[in-house]
């Protein structure tokens, strides 16, 4: 441990000397961070105070910080970061583990596919998503008394994975004990057809198990499930199996259930057993009050943005709450790094580029067209089309970047070096290395999944 101390070390003072981190940020942030919690032999681990700080340096300056760390040990490495309350947490669930080791193992595996920060503390209300907050509430104060299934509908980025998850949340904190089952239809199709192709009995009883074993059930985007018949026939026996149980489900989609397209009417009428509720577009107040919100995650004094800049945020990002806080993201690291004032000039230049243009008009020919994919992309990380194509290695281009890069390679017969040219003259390789990585992360990072579902979404 000693050793990687002295590596951490060194990777601070590379980030102070070279200037990697303004001075500001490198005496408030990084130089406290003093102790490493521990290595792996990926990753070096270090702990943080608290859940702020983590997660500002995490969307700011792991990438940097990995990458000297990286060039240092010669090694593609990670810098990572936790924090007291994580590692005090763990250390629970681990004596847990010892004593009582089936429910441990279910408690990892169910709480690992909610993100932290979907909780009902972070999920601000308004008019437009109040109703779908209150039954969500009611079901985790009370699951199956009431309202099962809890069918949550909404266009993308209104905050239905948010509110399903936050009932995960909510029920695990007052019982970890609940098996609270988080999935995407997209993932139960890809394994469900994944077992059967496998055609092995006992894959196809585990994966039959593993969900009946769920005495909460979330189910992201069932629209997914659109024409895919053996998985809609295998869902439906999993639906009458929990309902039967008792089981609490919830489930989320981007339309009514009477509207689903090529879903079974047996399953669309169990979806209008319980209750329906929808998540509107938030109106002008509600998306001020998100921004002051998100805010206090991203820095550590909100009252030094001004009232006129989230204004601004709030008027120009109406569609829905990610492009928000994209947008916000996007205004904070352009003055963190400039070292600049929080101000209403500084988010104009900041999201110059991003505000829709009038004469950018998108092709209307179709969604097989690279520039709508880019644009698509751009528009879902809160990104400009100028960023995503620029030399830049920043950590919240690159993902984009690559993803960008993919979707255009599996979408569309083109030479790499084809594709490079609408990324700045990246040469082939660069594209080929990017949409390895992304085919990886696809199959490791569920988040990555879901983006880009969603950004396919959009693209339809
Ligand atoms: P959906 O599943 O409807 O596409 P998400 O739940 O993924 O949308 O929400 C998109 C982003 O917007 C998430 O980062 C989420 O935390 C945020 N968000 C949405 N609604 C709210 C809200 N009412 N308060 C705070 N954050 C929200
Ligand atoms: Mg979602």
């Amino acid at each position: 441990m000693e050793n990687a101390t002295l590596l951490w070390e060194q990777v601070k003072e590379i980030a102070r000397s070279q200037n990697y981190i303004p001075d500001s940020v490198y005496e408030e942030v990084i130089k406290p961070i003093t102790e490493v919690y521990k290595e792996t032999s990926t990753a070096l681990v270090l702990v943080v105070e608290n859940r702020l700080l983590k997660f500002r340096i995490e969307k700011f300056y792991s990438e940097i910080l990995s990458k000297i760390y990286s060039d240092l040990v010669k090694e593609n490495k990670l810098i990572k970061f936790i924090t007291r309350d994580q590692i005090e947490a763990e250390e629970k669930e681990h004596n847990s583990f010892k004593t009582n080791q089936v429910n441990s193992v279910d408690i990892l595996k169910s709480q690992r596919k909610l993100r932290p920060e979907y909780t009902f503390e972070n999920f601000v209300t308004g008019k437009s998503n109040r109703y779908a907050y209150l039954s969500a509430l009611k079901v985790a104060e009370s699951p199956v008394a009431t309202i099962n299934p809890l069918y949550i509908f909404g266009d993308v980025g209104l905050g239905k994975t948010h509110l399903m998850q936050a009932i995960g949340h909510y029920v695990l904190d007052n019982n970890p004990n609940c098996n609270v089952i988080y999935t995407t239809a997209q993932q139960f199709v890809d394994d469900f057809v994944t077992v059967t192709i496998k055609k092995n009995p006992d894959k196809t009883q585990e994966f039959a198990d593993y969900y009946r074993s769920a005495d909460i059930l979330l189910v992201d985007d069932i629209q997914f499930l659109a024409n895919k018949n053996a998985t809609q026939e295998e869902f439906f026996k999993l639906f009458e199996y929990l309902h039967e149980k008792n089981k609490q489900m919830i489930i989320t989609s981007d339309r009514k259930a009477d509207d689903l397209e090529n879903i079974m009417s047996r399953l669309k009428s169990r979806f209008c057993w319980g209750e329906m509720v929808d998540i509107q577009k938030p109106d002008l107040e509600l998306r001020i009050k998100i921004l002051q919100n998100k805010l206090s995650l991203l820095i550590t004094d909100p009252t030094l943005v001004s009232k006129d800049a989230l204004e601004y945020i709030a008027q120009h990002f109406s569609n829905n709450v990610r492009e928000l806080e994209g947008a916000l993201r996007r205004f904070i690291n352009y003055c963190v790094s400039f070292c600049i004032e929080y101000s209403l000039e500084n988010a104009k230049i900041s999201l110059d580029s991003i505000i829709d243009q009038p004469s950018e008009e998108p092709d209307e020919t179709d969604f097989r067209n690279i520039t709508n994919i880019k644009k698509a992309v751009s528009k879902y990380y809160g990104i400009s089309l100028s960023d995503l194509s620029s030399a830049s290695r920043k950590k919240e281009l690159v993902l984009p970047r690559q993803i960008a890069i993919y979707l255009i390679r599996d979408r569309f017969n083109i030479p790499l070096q084809k594709i490079g040219e609408h990324f700045g003259a990246r040469d082939h390789t660069t594209i080929a290395h990017a949409c390895g990585k992304v085919e990886t992360m696809i199959d490791t990072d569920w988040t990555v999944k879901q983006d880009i579902d969603n950004i396919m979404k959009m693209l339809s």
